[in-house]
């Protein structure tokens, strides 16, 4: 019987969590018209909320976790897809529900995989992976919403962190005046080196603060979620718009309508995992375009899949800079 490697996490009667890798049976495998060898893949703050059992993310065990892969495709029963071609697949269950990219197969549903675009080899697109590509969502909310270049700076906040930092690179590639915002100022030269016009303490907004502050900037992304966004819309200029799409700080929004009914801020909800297709593909074409990726592979760190559970662990306890890529 033919079998694969893979990271699996496992439940025993108590329901204390195992990680481990092993070697998995193909015919174990879940059900989906598309068989892949993965590639590349990375570590996700979600990924690492699985591994280390911080939150409840995996939902069916044994479960192999990562809901990021790049690949090949090996074997495919869907029309979109054969044998030989390039595909990417950002969430949709996939490490939660669905045996996922921590392995060297993986078998899907092909309604969830895209196409990988030209220009974007197989690990920098999982140098992107979920975080980037949301932050690339929440650029397109931010345009959607009308905000452009000459309305004023946009804050980002997380900045270190994955979301936060391709968020940086794809602002000031478009030629906004980004403030960043984080807990690791002594990482200035680095987030100035993405794009950053201007670097504050994270602490100037993760307390409780007044229902409007003073008018800071046009339009903000935020991976922090809790008292930081509530202050980021808060600080928000008349007209303005703030992308929401984390909760590293918390997932409460300790906020006042007043921004909305006085100043008409928007507040922008961003999903990645169940995005429609066509949301998908235009985001991963646009990063193909926006993205510097001299500046992905500055913000990004190579390891292998036997690293992959420690770096899932160091992402929970904020250790990770930028973006972890793994080949397979
Ligand atoms: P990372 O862990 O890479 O980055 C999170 C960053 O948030 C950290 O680097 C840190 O930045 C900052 N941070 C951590 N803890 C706190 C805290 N207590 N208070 C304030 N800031 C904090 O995660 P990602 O960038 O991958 O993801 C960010 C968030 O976005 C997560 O909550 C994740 O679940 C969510 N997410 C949501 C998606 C969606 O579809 N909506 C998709 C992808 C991610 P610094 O050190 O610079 O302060």
């Amino acid at each position: 019987m033919s079998s694969f490697k893979a990271i699996l996490i496992s439940r025993d009667e108590e329901k204390k969590q195992s990680v481990e890798v092993s070697q998995v049976n193909e015919s174990d495998m879940m059900e989906g018209d598309v068989t892949v060898a993965v590639e590349a893949t990375t570590v996700n703050y979600k990924d690492g909320l699985a591994i280390t059992g911080k939150a409840p993310v995996v939902r069916k065990w044994p479960m192999i976790p990562g809901i990021d892969f790049a690949g090949k495709v090996i074997e495919s029963s869907n029309a979109n897809f054969a044998a030989g071609d390039d595909v990417i697949l950002n969430g949709f269950g996939v490490g939660e529900t669905h045996w996922g990219a921590y392995a060297e197969k993986a078998r899907v549903n092909g309604d969830w995989l895209i196409k990988r675009p030209q220009g974007i080899s197989a690990k920098q697109s999982m140098s992107i992976g979920t975080a980037g590509y949301t932050a690339m969502l929440c650029v397109m909310a931010l345009e959607r919403a009308g905000i452009s270049a000459d309305n004023g700076p946009i804050i980002v906040t997380g900045a270190n962190g994955g979301v936060g930092s391709v968020a940086i690179s794809l602002l000031s590639k478009l030629g906004y005046e980004v403030i960043a915002s984080t807990g690791r100022t002594d990482e200035a030269d680095f987030l100035k080196s993405l794009g950053a016009a201007d670097i504050i303490d994270r602490n100037e907004l993760s307390e409780a603060g007044g229902p409007l502050g003073k008018e800071r900037w046009a339009g903000g992304v935020d991976a922090v979620g809790s008292h930081t966004l509530a202050n980021v819309i808060a600080q928000t200029k008349y007209g303005g718009a703030v992308a929401a799409c984390g909760l590293a700080q918390g997932f409460d929004l300790p906020a006042t309508v007043m921004p909305f009914i006085l100043r008409g801020v928007s507040l922008l909800g961003v999903d990645s995992v169940m995005a429609k297709k066509s949301l998908r593909e235009e985001a991963w074409s646009r990063l193909e375009r926006d993205l510097d990726m001299a500046k992905l592979e500055s913000l990004t760190t190579e390891i292998g899949f036997d690293d992959l559970i420690g770096a899932a662990k160091d992402i929970v306890e904020g250790k990770i800079r930028g973006r972890v890529v793994a080949t397979i």
